[in-house]
């Protein structure tokens, strides 16, 4: 395995920009953004978290799916025609540089739910043309509780992965057909690995066990959800009610939240308009109301248990995919202080 030294991370980003878009994490007001970058040098790999997970570049806030325009007869023009992206999309292959194993996961999960369970041409097209370079956490965040979800390291879902294993080097794992074809076009900024750094990888790894390890884990929690529902500990779920104002913010921040309702816009002349899908949030008062007016879901004792239970049992049941990587947006960004790990915590009765 090759390895790479920190300052030709810079130079490498900014010969891939000749052929690619790149995209990476960037500071924004003391916080990170993934953000289309000009340089190479923009490009901040220390970052910790970014406020929105890279889940926005392939299923951005808001998509428009069809144009409609009505002149004679009524038209309509799907964003997408024949399942290759528009003009307006852009076909140019593009690099997410620097993403963390825990999101990586999490865009396995949204794999599996738009390419797999409900194939979605949108999500695919911008995922075909897409690379990804994930990049090694040195430190968990304290809103972070990936040793809980086992998701501070990742085995797959990269095109490549730096692992770095001291302040200038980063080890480079291959993770794919199309990442082994980047060290080729790239030779210049990458070198061999010798004993010494597969020893520096060995400690790194086993530092990271310490660092980030909890003596909590998903174990299990399925099954005890299975016994939860209503009874045993069934005042969790009274208390996460009481608490959560239902403003959905914790849905908007998640990499692993897929869904989305879908809305049309029609101009004041009513001889245009489009279809769009915006984020959508089960925690919000009418996600869950059908036809004739009737919620499904009507208290929000009933909503953040659906929630809770999507994220640590059914997703896990569905195909063995994590719905909640442990990645802690949802604890900063949440203004009723609700934490997913003290509720995985108070479920397994720690
Ligand atoms: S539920 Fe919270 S911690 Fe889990 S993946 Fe979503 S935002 Fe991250
Ligand atoms: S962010 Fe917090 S208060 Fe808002 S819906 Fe989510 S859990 Fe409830």
């Amino acid at each position: 395995m090759p390895l790479i030294k920190k300052q030709k991370i810079p130079l490498l980003v900014d010969k891939m920009l000749k052929k690619f878009d790149v995209i990476g994490p960037v500071p924004k007001d003391e916080k990170y953004v993934f953000s289309k970058v000009s340089r190479g040098e923009e490009v901040f790999l220390g970052y910790d978290t970014s406020i929105l997970p890279p889940k926005k570049i392939f299923f951005p806030q808001e998509e428009t799916l069809i144009t409609f325009k009505k002149d004679e007869q009524l038209e309509f023009k799907p964003a997408l025609e024949d399942g290759t992206p528009s003009k307006t999309d852009g076909d140019r292959k593009f690099v997410i540089f620097g993403v963390h194993a825990c999101d990586i996961h999490a865009i396995l999960t949204l794999d599996k739910q738009f390419m797999e369970v409900y194939p979605d041409p949108y999500y695919i097209s911008k995922r075909a043309r897409s690379l990804i370079i994930g990049v090694s956490c040195r430190e968990p965040k304290e809103t972070c509780f990936c040793g809980i979800m086992g998701t501070y390291t990742v085995e797959k879902g990269f095109d490549l992965f730096l692992e770095q294993i001291d302040e200038d080097e980063f080890y480079v794992i291959v993770g794919s057909d199309e990442g082994r074809k980047l060290l080729s076009a790239y030779p210049d900024f990458f070198e061999a690995s010798t004993e010494e750094t597969l020893e520096k990888l060995r400690k790194v790894l086993k530092e990271k066990d310490e660092k980030f390890a909890d003596s909590v884990s998903i174990t299990g929690l399925p099954t005890l959800l299975e016994q939860e529902f209503d009874s045993v500990n069934g005042e969790i779920w009274e208390e996460l009610g009481e608490k959560c104002l239902g403003c959905g913010t914790c849905c908007l921040v998640c990499p692993t939240c897929f869904c989305f309702n879908v809305v049309d816009k029609v101009e004041l002349s009513g001889k245009e308009g489009l279809t769009k899908r915006v984020w959508d949030s089960c925690l919000l008062a009418d996600f869950a109301v059908i036809a004739g007016g009737f919620n499904f879901r009507p208290t929000q004792t009933s909503r953040i248990r659906y929630r809770i239970y999507h994220k640590l049992k059914y997703e896990l049941e569905r195909g063995g995919i994590l719905g909640c990587v442990g990645c802690g947006r949802c604890n900063i960004a949440c203004p009723a202080g609700i934490k997913m790990q003290d509720v995985i915590k108070k479920i397994k009765g720690e």
